[in-house]
Parts: C-alpha cells; sequence; structure tokens
C-alpha cells in the first residue's frame, strides 16, 4: 500500500508527496483536478463521465476560468485526502494509492 512519509500542500500550486520508499510525487492543481477519482468525474454509476480540463491547454473562445485554487484539504482517516476546490467540487476522495498511481513522474508515467 502506497505510504506517505510527508505530505507539502500548497492551495495556489499544488501537493507534493515524499514517500517512504524515497519516491518522490509533485502533483498540479489542474493535473489533480482533472485525475479526481470521484463518481461525477468518471461516470461510476453509469452517468456520462464529467472530466473537468484543467490542465488543457486555453480554448480562446471558452469563457473566463478562474483560476483553480484548492480551498480546504482534509484527512479521511489514514488512507486518503480529500480535496475542496474552489470551483465548488469537493466529492473527490484521493486515496494515497491512487495518488500514487497518478504520480506525474517520469519514471512513472515512462513506466504505463
Ligand atoms: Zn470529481
Ligand atoms: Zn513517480
Amino acid at each position: 500500500m502506497a505510504d506517505p512519509e510527508h505530505i507539502a500542500i500548497s492551495k495556489s500550486s499544488g501537493i507534493k508527496i515524499d514517500w517512504r520508499d524515497n519516491h518522490h510525487s509533485d502533483y498540479s492543481l489542474a493535473y489533480l483536478r482533472d485525475e479526481c477519482p470521484c463518481a461525477t468525474c468518471t461516470g461510476a454509476h453509469g452517468t456520462p463521465p464529467q472530466k473537468s480540463n484543467y490542465s488543457a491547454p486555453a480554448n480562446p473562445f471558452q469563457m473566463f476560468k478562474p483560476a483553480l485554487k484548492m480551498d480546504a484539504v482534509e484527512e479521511v482517516g489514514s488512507y486518503a485526502i480529500r480535496i475542496h476546490w474552489n470551483d465548488g467540487h469537493s466529492t473527490g476522495i484521493y486515496s494515497f494509492d491512487h495518488l500514487r498511481k497518478i504520480c506525474p513522474c517520469e519514471e512513472c508515467t515512462s513506466a504505463l
């Protein structure tokens, strides 16, 4: 099981995790928001996924989007964190297993 040694949270830039096995993960806000594991974003209940696309390049025809931020981060037991986003979304519970799986570092993404 993924086991974080230290979690550094910056509400305006992202989350960094040092894992006990000496791996290091650095998640941007947009990436975390787009990887939200909740049922609404992933379509887990048979509904169409409503995945956000904050990390996509800005579309010139799109209305201005306010900068993404985290309003609050709470711990869920000892296995996950829940992020409250400033776009009103707060149903995503990011387990450490999920976070480790979506680690965006070169080593993890090239292993896929
Ligand atoms: Zn979600
Ligand atoms: Zn990694």
